[in-house]
């Protein structure tokens, strides 16, 4: 009999067909991007960082599955926190990150990289609580321990203020309803011969997205889900049958950008409000400074005055359009030393930025919110502030519709605008976008890697590629308005 882990506990609740591909077809999930390695390292990082907190702690995550087993039974009698010990109850495993001791009793303590309580950790203490009873544990309270985003590191790291430790107990008990029942559901699916019938819909990307992409190969490019904020609405549809946007019938009630899509679908042809464009181009002041940063981010602070998961700057590519019709000149940054980023990147930026002419940047509150946290540290708010003040924001004409082509997909990512109006892509680059510019700057940087200096070639041509993008951009949305 196949055991129900925790993880496929939290899978079934998703979607019985990704928990029944998990035990008998997994080869149909794809590999996990770039990003999902990089959580899941950074998930292994804080559950380490949170095993200091109980010094005492027994440490069983290692073991074999047997001897986890056995060691766990055993060691109840020391009375000692026990890290990931493993208890089966009724066909169903699970290993608890934390397990403390109280009298005679047990407190749950699952440890997580996130910085709030989500539904989904409910379910998984739930289930792990109903195996731990079932397995004759006393359980007495429920805890997630998360990250705390108000800790900033200073020096050493401080454990005890890295993260927070909320009572979830009675919340699990609100969960634990119908629990059984679910289990047994799971069980069945499990042990069936074929996959269960399972349509597309919101639980593929809730809690997680789900890797199963297979499930939505029927549908065309612009299906109904990639109506704009299309919610509930894009699921009727498709329940209704109607899964293309262009057979959305004409009296079927949409948002004016909805619409717009549905128009362009229908007609082939793209959406330009000139009048709009054209007052967006207008107030653009020369000379402009096309500006892009890439980050990255570490669940545990690497650095003093971080927060957990805070965003650090590494590389900058810049831009300047002296003035209509000027040939851009490019400047650059991407920090080659072993440490803290940050200083060099501010002090390099601040000698290429200029003090008057826009600086445009694509989603504007990304690049604001770097520049504000790195300034504040560093005693440059003031300077900030004057830069903040000259951003503009190429992403709006495009979030507002004021050009739309359905070639977009119902995206205003400069990813999906750039190959839609300019006919360029990122195609043919070593780093195509900005989880894997992320992840690979890290591995080189922070770790002996032998392919340290292809990978910042690579990441010099795809952050340049961002800002010549949004020059081609400008310059297209130009022609659009003649
Ligand atoms: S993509 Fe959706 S329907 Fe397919 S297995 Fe995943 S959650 Fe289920």
């Amino acid at each position: 009999m196949k055991l129900l882990t925790k993880s496929k506990y939290l899978a079934g609740l998703q979607c019985p067909k990704y928990l029944w591909v998990q035990y008998h077809d997994r080869d149909r999930i794809p590999e996990p991007g770039a990003m999902a390695k990089h959580l899941f390292k950074e998930g292994d990082k804080v559950g380490e960082m949170a095993k200091k907190l109980y010094p005492e702690g027994i440490d069983i995550s290692f073991d074999s599955f047997k001897e986890n087993l056995t060691k766990s039974k055993e060691l109840l009698k020391e009375g000692k926190p026990l890290f990931e010990p493993g208890y089966i109850h009724e066909n169903c495993f699970s290993r608890a990150d934390v397990l403390v001791p109280v009298g005679d009793e047990w407190d749950i303590v699952e440890v997580k990289s996130g910085t709030k309580v989500k539904d989904v950790n409910v379910h998984d203490v739930s289930f792990q609580k109903y195996v731990y009873e079932g397995a004759g544990l006393k359980i007495r309270n429920c805890y997630l321990m998360h990250l705390n985003t108000e800790y900033v590191r200073d020096g050493d790291l401080d454990v005890e203020k890295l993260f927070k430790l909320r009572d979830i107990t009675e919340k699990v008990e609100e969960f634990s309803k119908g629990l059984e029942d679910r289990i047994e559901v799971m069980l069945d699916v499990i042990s069936a011969d074929k996959d269960p019938r399972q349509d597309i819909g919101a639980h593929c990307k809730s809690p997680y997205a789900c890797p199963l992409t297979e499930c939505w190969d029927h549908l065309e490019d612009n299906h109904v889900f990639k109506l704009y904020m299309g919610g509930a609405k894009s699921q009727s549809l498709y329940e209704s049958g109607v899964h293309a946007i262009k057979d959305i019938p004409d009296a079927f009630k949409l948002t004016d950008k909805q619409d717009i899509q549905r128009e362009c679908e229908k007609t082939g042809k793209e959406f330009v409000s000139k009048g709009d464009l054209k007052h967006f181009l207008k107030d653009l002041n020369y000379p402009l400074y096309y500006l892009d940063f890439e980050t990255f981010n570490t669940a545990v602070p690497m650095f003093d005055g971080l927060s957990p998961h805070q965003q650090v700057p590494f590389q900058y590519s810049l831009h300047v359009v002296k003035e209509e019709g000027s040939k851009p000149e490019h400047y650059e940054f991407l920090y080659r030393g072993s440490s803290d980023p940050r200083k060099e990147f501010l002090d390099s930026l601040k000698g290429v930025i200029g003090s008057s002419g826009d600086i445009v940047v694509y989603h504007a509150p990304f690049e604001k919110s770097i520049l504000k946290k790195v300034g504040n540290y560093f005693g440059e708010e003031e300077w900030v502030s004057e830069v903040n003040s000259r951003i503009v924001d190429l992403l709006i004409p495009f979030r507002n519709f004021h050009y739309y082509n359905s070639k977009q997909q119902g995206s205003a990512s400069i990813k999906k605008v750039l190959p839609a109006l300019v006919g360029k892509d990122y195609s043919g680059l070593g780093i195509q976008e900005g989880a894997a510019a992320n992840t690979e700057f890290m591995r080189v940087t922070y770790s002996e890697s032998e392919d340290k200096e292809k990978v910042y070639a690579d990441l010099l041509e795809y952050c340049e590629l961002d800002t010549k993008a949004m020059v081609w951009i400008v310059d297209k949305l130009r022609e659009k308005v003649v």
